[in-house]
């Protein structure tokens, strides 16, 4: 799964914040790093919110005085909570409250994983947002 945590963090983005100047380049990171992390690893570290609320805590804390610096930092947390939520994390109430419930990962698959063959209509659903949006914004005019 790529293009639909790409699609649903950007135009999420996109119209919530309606902001031309927004750098969604370090979001795009944050959409798609929960799976990097723990599907070769075999944690479910990345697919737990508190991992994206310290992850927020640590970028308010570190850009306290540096306006430019947060508004690019606070991506990454913003694309790891959207990635919670249209991966449909919250509901392994295990995985999504970690450590809460204790400090042992849940051992049950990802959701991209569980999802199987469903994500092949998602991941077009997504390619084709993402076209749609790279269209309007005419991005691909320099
Ligand atoms: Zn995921």
């Amino acid at each position: 799964m790529f293009f639909w945590f790409l699609a649903t963090a950007i135009l999420t983005i996109a119209w919530v914040f309606k902001d031309p100047r927004f750098d969604y380049r370090l979001l795009a990171v944050g959409a798609v790093l929960p799976d990097l992390i723990d599907w070769p690893t075999g944690w479910r570290l990345m697919h737990s919110v508190m991992t994206s609320i310290v992850l927020l805590s640590v970028v308010m804390l570190v850009s306290v005085g540096r306006k430019p610096y947060r508004k690019l930092l606070l991506g990454v947390p913003i694309g790891t909570f959207l990635h919670l939520v249209f991966d449909g994390a919250f509901a392994n109430t295990t995985m999504f409250w970690w450590p809460i419930g204790g400090w042992e990962f849940s051992a049950d698959v990802l959701p991209v994983v569980a999802r199987g063959w469903w994500n092949a209509p998602m991941e077009l659903a997504g390619a084709v947002a993402l076209w749609m949006w790279w269209r309007q914004r005419r991005l691909q005019n320099p």
